[in-house]
């Protein structure tokens, strides 16, 4: 490797989808049957199929599969119960799907502080529960990192809030052995391209709750067709709620589940190869002075899918210039603490439609010298040492040159 060596493969490139998983969509395209309740007499849809193995997968009773994860979110919320105004508390670093999401529901996002490894800030989270005008905690398990679980529903239980867990980074990961997902009353998962498993677009909503999932799914448009889902409660629920909950239509349908029916048995092995991934890039940062990376408590079984971490010292206008340098050379970084929202990153202040959003200064310091970088499972560990030489490089020759400046 040398001083000009580039990179040239996509960040945004992933795996293709499994030859079963094509040949099963082909083969469904020919009947015509898309669309998951047009089904024959005694036939289960492919949708339902995937619902009764994601919910078998992840070890819970209910699972309904939705057209994204942000709507997921959305009717997670109302089927729990949200009424218009109802204030949700989320951490403020997350996407912004998600306080979109509780708007959406008719909520008002309260933002909380994270702390420095990119977790919710349990001091704050009390003190915001503490208030008691919140009835909702959406947690999100923004780029994998896992809060201690078991201090959040020890609160979400003292303080009567109900815990719903946005999974759209942490398919596949676990706190203290126990499945992300199934801490809250509910949890959300994404089936998006950029996410653990890939349909395009597409959401799971899982609950152990037998009216929250009855509503979830009169909710996401199953008219009275509710009978032909498999991971569902009874008839006898859907009947105390059918005819007062709204269709907000937002479906799966069965070309969506058989490409990720056939992803799912290759979600734990893949999990495997992100965390190989990822640990080449963390052991040859976290060796570099200056670059600060989160810890990675012992409890969390994480899936290293992207990775975050600080570049101390640098301005806002040092980190520009270390992105255009790093993408000069093929390196795809995104800074969280930019201003201007890019790409997929954007920060709270941005979010106009909240009403005057608190100064968060714990978290603004922290995402101030925040850079992110995606791991696709196209690369391979080759490609993350080269990856990972070019960034501390850059950063390396940027942090020279201030010093120099500077004598
Ligand atoms: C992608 C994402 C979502 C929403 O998923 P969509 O399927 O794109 O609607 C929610 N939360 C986080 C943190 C995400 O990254």
């Amino acid at each position: 490797m040398t001083k000009n060596t580039t990179f040239d493969k996509p960040f945004t490139r992933q795996e293709p989808i499994p030859e079963a998983g094509i040949e099963q969509a082909v083969e469904l395209m020919r009947t015509g049957k898309l669309h998951r309740y047009n089904t024959d007499a005694g036939e289960i849809s492919e949708t339902a199929k995937l619902e009764q193995e994601f919910a078998d997968y992840l070890g819970v009773p209910y699972c309904l599969a939705c057209a994204s994860g942000g709507y997921a979110l959305h009717i997670a919320l109302k089927a729990a119960g949200l009424n218009a105004g109802d204030k949700v508390i989320t951490n403020a670093f997350t996407l912004a799907p998600v306080p979109g999401a509780i708007h959406n529901a008719g909520g008002v996002p309260v933002l909380a502080e994270i702390d420095n490894n990119y977790c919710v800030d349990l001091v704050h989270l009390e003190a915001l529960m503490q208030n008691g005008d919140c009835r909702f905690f959406m947690i999100s398990h923004m780029r994998g990192h896992i809060a201690d679980m078991h201090a959040i529903t020890s609160l979400c239980e003292q303080y009567g809030v109900l815990l719903i867990e946005d999974c759209a980074h942490t398919m596949g990961a676990s706190w203290d052995n126990q499945a992300s997902g199934t801490f809250g009353t509910v949890a959300c998962f994404s089936t998006q391209t950029y996410k653990h498993i890939n349909s395009g677009e597409g959401g799971f909503l899982t609950t152990h709750d037998e009216q929250i999932m009855a509503r979830a799914i009169m909710h996401s448009g199953s008219y009275m067709l509710f009978e032909r889902h498999g991971a569902a409660p009874a008839k006898e629920v859907f009947d105390q709620i059918r005819l007062e909950t709204p269709n907000y239509s937002g479906r799966m349908d069965n070309l969506r589940a058989t490409l990720l029916r056939a992803q799912l048995p290759l979600l734990s092995d893949n999990c495997q190869r992100w965390n190989q991934l990822y640990e080449i890039a963390e052991a040859q940062l976290i060796d570099t002075p200056g670059l600060e990376l989160p810890l990675r408590p012992a409890k969390e079984t994480y899936v290293g899918s992207s990775i975050q971490f600080r570049a101390s010292g640098l301005s806002a206008e040092d980190i520009q210039t270390m992105v255009t340098a790093c993408a000069a050379r093929g390196v795809e970084l995104k800074w969280f603490g930019n201003l201007d929202p890019q790409g997929f990153t954007s920060r709270y202040d941005s979010w106009r439609y909240l009403d005057t959003p608190p100064r968060l200064q714990a978290t603004l310091d922290i995402l101030a010298t925040t850079l992110d970088m995606r791991i696709p499972l196209t690369f391979d560990a080759d490609d993350m040492k080269t990856i990972t030489a070019i960034i501390i490089e850059e950063y390396s020759a940027l942090t020279n040159n201030l010093k120099q400046a500077a004598s």
